[in-house]
């Protein structure tokens, strides 16, 4: 659930160590009760930028401006405790030697608020993350899973209106992963509090995201919905980074399938589930079968089939050129045969 106002503001930020522009002129603004994720392969500033927004960093350029309030730039810099932010780190950060309930109480305890209204709320986040009873643990006597939820829990606690999550599901397993991120999904939409997620993980990225802002080298590439980035991503860059895509140049496209693609663009890519295999009948001798206006069609060959369960993988040559195709049925073609390889061209996306 969002409104329109944006909550959080990020103008032409810039950070540097040193000589190193870690982010620059990175320029975003977060609506109130939006789930942002900020993607990127490592290196490319995303801990940086959360780092900056939690005033862990301060800001050689711009400004950070939250609830409508300035909380860093060249003159402001406003300390993370009061930025009304809560965080979660991807070692999870709790004290070994406090109990669940006092990890979660601390930065309560540490704000003065009353034992009372400590304990209730304390219950009241512990039971949001599905930890009721848990109270007496230790984090050592905690499974991963359940340590991050405390970690969650403790964030939460304060009641803050942005929640900050650097990587930190990564650790977990690709099961448990998952079952978090549903979960931070329903807390999410229990509570609405907005939310920057960071992960190099695209596929992370996606599953809980309203929008995604693609990093590269410190630069931001793109900011969209996970449907708008996949199918209309602003350049290669990030054609390859959020998902899979078989770029190819004009001239191999025309190559591959004939003079039938327009030639204003220069490199296009199509993502492996768009290109669909056929069976060559005995009779369907030509190279190139009759095709619709709409469609484009070839023949190849099967390189290599991968049986991966839900999906097969094909590696096909078409004339010199190599297409990744994943198809959902089940295995249906072998090493070797003759296919014939189609798409929409709707389904090209420009590079
Ligand atoms: P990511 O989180 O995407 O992996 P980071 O924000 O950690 O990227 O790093 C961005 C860039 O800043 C990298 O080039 C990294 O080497 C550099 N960097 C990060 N932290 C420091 C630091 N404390 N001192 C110097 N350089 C740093």
């Amino acid at each position: 659930m969002t409104s329109d106002n944006p909550l959080l503001e990020l103008e032409e930020l810039t950070v540097s160590y040193g000589d190193v522009n870690a982010v620059r002129d990175v320029s975003i603004d977060i609506t109130e009760g939006e789930v942002l994720s900020i993607v990127g392969p490592s290196g490319s500033g995303k801990s940086t930028l959360i780092r900056a927004i939690a005033g862990l960093e301060a800001v050689d350029r711009g400004q950070v401006t939250l609830a409508g309030q300035p909380v860093s730039s060249n003159s402001v810099q406003v300390r993370p405790q009061a930025r009304d932010i809560g965080m979660v780190f991807q070692n999870f950060a709790l004290w070994p030697h406090k109990t669940v309930r006092e990890n979660v109480a601390f930065p309560l305890t540490a704000d003065g608020v009353a034992a009372a209204t400590v304990r209730e709320r304390v219950s009241e986040v512990l039971s949001l993350v599905e930890l009721d009873g848990y109270d007496e643990r230790y984090p050592g006597d905690l499974s991963g899973g359940q340590q991050q939820r405390v970690a969650v829990a403790r964030a939460l606690a304060p009641d803050p209106s942005l929640l900050l999550l650097d990587e930190c599901f990564s650790s977990l397993d690709a099961r448990l992963k998952n079952r978090m991120l549903s979960e931070l999904d329903r807390i999410q939409s229990e509570i609405g509090v907005t939310t920057v997620y960071v992960t190099h993980d695209q596929q992370d990225a996606m599953q809980i995201a309203d929008r995604m802002a693609v990093l590269r080298d410190g630069t931001l590439q793109q900011v969209g919905s996970p449907v708008d980035v996949y199918r209309s991503p602003e350049n290669g860059f990030v054609a390859n980074f959020v998902g899979e895509i078989n770029a190819l140049s004009t001239d191999v496209l025309a190559q591959a399938f004939g003079h039938r693609v327009s030639s204003c663009l220069s490199e296009v890519g199509i993502r492996p589930e768009d290109l669909r295999l056929l069976p060559v009948a005995a009779t369907d001798g030509d190279r190139r079968s009759v095709a619709s206006e709409q469609e484009e069609r070839t023949r190849g060959t099967i390189v290599e089939a991968t049986f991966l369960g839900d999906q097969t993988r094909y590696e096909v040559r078409v004339n010199d050129v190599s297409l990744t195709v994943v198809e959902h049925p089940r295995k249906q073609f072998d090493e070797g045969s003759p296919v014939r390889v189609e798409f929409d061209r709707s389904a090209l996306v420009e590079m």
